[in-house]
């Protein structure tokens, strides 16, 4: 299922940094192995009331002069605009309205996309209340009144933009064509496969009209099957400040992780593994999505008996988070192995929604038992009740247990590995939630 994505803007100064943590409270995942991933706060899952979603913060470096502020946010803006489905334009009371915020605002308004006016740091509504009338002349809507800092107004802020959550957004989930993300660093070859994969199969023009999402899409057909390909290499903006395009590559791989059920890592094999690639793998681990590593321009390479071995070694190495990927060494250019690509998606998309009876896992769970006794502690042992799948995409499983603090996570690991002997579960991550039963 895909969720809503959300974007903050907003100027320097005016509290998009504290409203995101807000937000994101506690539920910010922190997942130990994944490099980089959540240290840097651009994005998190929120969930209010019944409503998910992934709010992004589109505030990168942020300078001071008057100028390049202005160039900074209408880039922030357009990133918004590119990738998400409802903005917060955040404004700030005691600043008052700046001109900066009123361009912003018409380029806002002028791509239609829902726009929510958080006005901050109303942390003393009689006092500042007759302020915020003053931004109704920006022409985007009724003002909602926050403080981020006192966290007041948060729910009416999180209410308005709830109410743009439309049945479109939501309908990426009942359209069952695969969809697949190619994602990875400028210049690794993406539209370059894509072009490829498009060149030597059939394209279906989408007939749903042209919003963001639609425009960066590529429906191909391959043997009979339709894939819905998410090119994140569409859209490219021209900045010369090297964190800012990986900033926006990050959040270009975010919103199209979010919706695509396999993931394409694409890495180019003349460069390895680098930091920013491992950033977006770790995205879409802890997504659950299907993965497949692609190791491009396979061709620039000079090989012998023992290169693909020694490639594998190091990817896996350096994305030990997630043993389970698929790896594909191929070349967009020539079109080596790109064939592969569809049958290995259809594979992953097959274990990545995967259910194994709970019978089975009880077998399996018991023998694994028997052959290594589960972890004590002060003379406590860990009991495993039983064992059951939940939930697919990704495959996840629930353990019952005589006590929580007992299951380390080496004996997880073990328990997945036997279960990753049994069924494979080749290209996707599995989730496992330990409970107590008294
Ligand atoms: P950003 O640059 O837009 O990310 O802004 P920050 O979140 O870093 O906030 C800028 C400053 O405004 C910080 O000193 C915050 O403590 C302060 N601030 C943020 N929200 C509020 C608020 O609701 N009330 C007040 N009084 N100050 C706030
Ligand atoms: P993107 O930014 O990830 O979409 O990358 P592009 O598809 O634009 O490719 C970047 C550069 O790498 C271009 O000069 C391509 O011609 C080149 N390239 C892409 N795929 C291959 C490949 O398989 N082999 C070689 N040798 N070059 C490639």
């Amino acid at each position: 299922m895909s969720k809503p994505v959300v974007a903050i803007v907003g100027r320097p100064n005016v509290g998009k940094s504290t409203l995101f943590n807000v937000l994101a409270g506690e539920r910010i995942s922190i997942v130990q192995d994944t490099p980089g991933v959540t240290r840097d706060r651009i994005y998190a899952e929120v969930s209010w009331l019944d409503y998910n979603f992934t709010l992004i913060d589109t505030g990168g470096i942020e300078p001071d002069s008057g100028d390049i502020i202005l160039s900074q946010m209408r880039e922030q803006a357009q990133i918004a605009i590119d990738t998400a489905d409802v903005i917060i334009f955040i404004t700030d009371v005691r600043q008052g309205l700046v001109d900066a915020d009123q361009k912003v605002a018409d380029m806002l308004r002028r791509s239609k996309k829902p726009i929510i006016l958080a006005v901050n740091k109303v942390d003393d509504f009689k006092k500042y209340m007759p302020d915020v009338y003053e931004f109704y002349n920006l022409g985007i809507g009724d003002p909602v009144p926050v403080s981020a800092a006192s966290r007041l107004g948060i729910g009416d802020l999180l209410d308005e933009v709830a109410k743009h959550f439309t049945q479109e957004m939501l309908e990426e989930a009942e359209d069952d064509r695969p969809r697949i993300a190619i994602v990875g660093k400028p210049n690794v070859g993406k539209s370059s496969l894509i072009n490829k994969l498009t060149g030597e199969n059939r394209v279906i023009v989408s007939d749903i009209a042209g919003t963001t999402r639609d425009a960066i899409d590529t429906d191909i057909k391959y043997n009979g099957r339709e894939y819905v390909f998410i090119d994140t290499a569409g859209l490219r903006r021209k900045n010369k400040i090297k964190e800012e395009l990986e900033r926006y590559s990050i959040i270009r791989a975010v919103t199209a992780v979010e919706r695509a059920d396999v993931v394409i890592i694409v890495i180019d094999a003349t460069e390895g593994v680098t930091e920013q690639d491992a950033k977006i793998a770790g995205i879409a681990h802890e997504r659950g999505k299907g993965i497949i590593i692609a190791v491009n321009k396979w061709d620039a390479i000079e090989k012998d008996d023992k290169t693909i071995y020694k490639h594998t070694e190091k990817i896996r190495q350096i994305l030990s988070f997630m043993p389970y990927a698929e790896i594909l060494f191929i070349s967009a250019k020539t079109g080596q192995r790109t064939g592969r690509i569809f049958e290995t998606i259809d594979v992953v998309l097959e274990n990545n929604s995967m259910r194994v009876a709970t019978g089975v896992l009880n077998e399996i769970m018991a023998e694994a038992v028997a052959m290594q006794q589960p972890p004590t502690d002060k003379g406590k042992r860990l009991k495993l009740y039983y064992i059951t799948q939940a939930a697919v995409k990704p495959p996840t499983f629930v353990i019952f247990v005589n006590d929580k603090n007992l299951m380390h996570f080496s004996y997880t690991r073990y328990l997945e590995n036997k279960i990753r002997e049994a069924f494979g579960f080749k290209g996707t991550s599995l989730k496992f939630i330990i409970r107590e039963r008294k």
